[in-house]
């Protein structure tokens, strides 16, 4: 099966010069890129287009908000949501993550719903707990064979500090045994062209969510290639 890279940029890499450079270099790797919403619509004959995150309503009076409706108009693809930053900064809750991927689904585009523990809590053997209950509520009523899910421990996102490749392996299994065994799993988190095949081959992920590593594109072909 192939497997799925995903580059989310977050907000960067700053300007539209350099977001188009960065695009030009790694356009040909086929991966799904995630670029600030700005960027959407100058790189949208791109065929893997993916989104940083949505609302779940259709239109209307909510300032600042991107619906999936207008995603998908664009040629997105995917949409990542619940990504952690999200539920850090912008206060996401599971619910909202729940009429989220909804929404996605129903429009047709696939979701890639993110779950994960903090240091503080796998430091507490709470990290199954977490995951149970960001997958019971946040995937409440959805058919998991329309999604994926990204298990991004948030101690390893943008620290370096990558998830042992047989933990990793560990939680996907947690992870199939609360949902399906047949659910697309990808991992993210400090993941980079050397650690890359570890998840990919040995602990047969579906693919990786990457963040730092999608910003530099010599690093990012590697990891794809
Ligand atoms: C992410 O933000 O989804 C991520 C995995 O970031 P990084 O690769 O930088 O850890």
């Amino acid at each position: 099966m192939e497997k799925l890279i995903v580059a989310n940029w977050k907000m960067n890499p700053g300007t539209w010069q350099e977001a188009e450079e960065l695009f030009g270099a790694v356009k040909k790797t086929g991966a799904v890129i995630c670029p600030p919403f700005i960027y959407l619509k100058s790189l949208a004959p791109y065929e893997n287009l993916g989104a940083q995150d949505c609302f779940y309503r259709e239109k209307g009076p909510y300032t600042g908000e991107i619906s999936v409706t207008m995603l998908k108009d664009l040629g997105c693809k995917y949409i990542i949501i619940g990504h952690s930053e999200r539920r850090k900064y912008f206060n996401e809750t599971d619910e909202d993550i729940n009429k989220k991927v909804k929404t996605v689904i129903e429009a047709g585009l696939i979701p890639i719903v993110c779950v994960g523990e903090t240091e503080e809590e796998r430091e507490n053997n709470k990290t199954e707990e977490i995951l149970e209950k960001e997958i019971r509520d946040g995937l409440d009523g959805i058919d998991y064979s329309k999604i994926v899910i990204a298990y991004e421990p948030i101690w390893a996102i943008g620290t370096g500090n990558a998830c042992d490749i047989e933990e990793a392996e560990r939680m996907k299994e947690v992870i199939q045994k609360m949902t399906s065994k047949n659910i697309k799993i990808i991992y993210g988190g400090s993941a980079n062209a050397d650690n890359a095949d570890g998840y990919l081959n040995q602990a047969n992920f579906d693919g990786l969510l990457v963040g730092g590593a999608s910003l530099k594109p010599d690093e990012f072909k590697r990891i794809t290639e």
